[in-house]
């Protein structure tokens, strides 16, 4: 049993051909380009010629209509790409059962099918470019009535505060993200660092990158102690990009933790980082396009 996994972001499309039991046979990295439908049916039929595909699953950014599989909603990290009957283009396309899901339900999917079916629940927060979450409750992905359940990203954390591409202020993706501390250390440094020097000069205890790190997790804290007490899953986890700064950034985001756990049930062990790693949305897309077409 294979199935496409196709996970959508603002800056790559990522694809692949994953088995019934998750593992990621090929592989396929293209950067985002302006006509995105046409570049999606591209990859698609290229990764069908490898045969015998049953299902395709379709990770997208923005808020995914969880009974027609139709983008309703994509902020501007995505050009017109909001109000796009995806699956039907999809299905009509390559007639294979299509599903669509926002890309951080498809890495929660992932990370609770490869990591924890032995727990009943789990929220994973994506934080990379921006912030995203993923429930799942009773083995079961809450997509939400209109698709916008795990939207934490979009939660107000600071009332009045940032402006965020959404429409609104102060939503929690302006404080929380790895955007936001590259920002944070060029503003403090006077020059910015990429990615893997940033996780370097962390790894190094620079000072500044240090300091970014815990300000962020001041922020992070505060959205996981909300996520504990509003749905008590067995466990948080954290993926994307901030996952590679590993322990270390683990360690800091527990101590922050910590002062509101001690008057809560939950451990700040219960906060911990994602195993699945980049590949998480194209696994769980694909993974939950078995499971959802009884494949699974
Ligand atoms: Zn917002």
């Amino acid at each position: 049993m294979k199935a496409l996994g196709i996970d959508i972001g603002g800056t790559t499309i990522k694809a692949g051909i994953i088995d019934e039991t998750g593992n990621l046979l090929l592989r396929k990295i293209v950067p985002t380009n302006r006509s995105l439908m046409e570049q999606l049916k591209e990859i698609i039929r290229t990764l069908m010629k490898n045969g015998n595909i049953s299902c395709i699953g379709i990770g997208s950014a923005g808020r995914i209509d969880p009974q027609t599989g139709h983008v309703r909603f994509a902020t501007t990290n995505l050009s017109n790409w909001s109000d796009v009957p995806l699956k039907t283009v999809i299905e009509d396309s390559f007639h294979l059962p299509t599903v669509v899901i926002n890309d951080a339900n498809a890495a929660a999917f992932g990370e609770w099918f490869l990591h924890y079916r032995d727990t009943s629940s789990l929220v994973l927060l994506t934080i990379g470019t921006g912030l995203g979450g993923g429930i799942v409750i009773n083995g079961r992905l809450v997509e939400g009535e209109r698709g916008e359940a795990g939207e934490i990203g979009h939660v107000i954390l600071h009332s009045d505060g940032k402006q965020c591409n959404c429409g609104k202020k102060g939503c929690a993706e302006q404080y929380i993200s790895m955007r936001i501390i590259h920002e944070k250390v060029a503003s403090s440094k006077g020059k910015s660092l990429d990615r893997f020097e940033l996780i370097k000069a962390f790894n190094e205890k620079d000072p500044e990158v240090i300091k970014a790190v815990e300000e962020v997790c001041s922020d992070l804290a505060q959205v996981v102690d909300w996520i504990f007490n509003f749905i008590d899953p067995e466990n948080v986890i954290v993926g994307g990009g901030i996952a590679e700064l590993g322990e270390d950034f683990l360690k800091i985001l527990r101590s922050k933790l910590a002062p509101y756990a001690k008057h809560s049930l939950y451990e700040p062990s219960n906060i911990k980082l994602a195993k699945t790693g980049n590949d998480a949305g194209i696994i769980g897309a694909a993974l939950y396009s078995m499971y959802k077409n009884a494949k699974i």
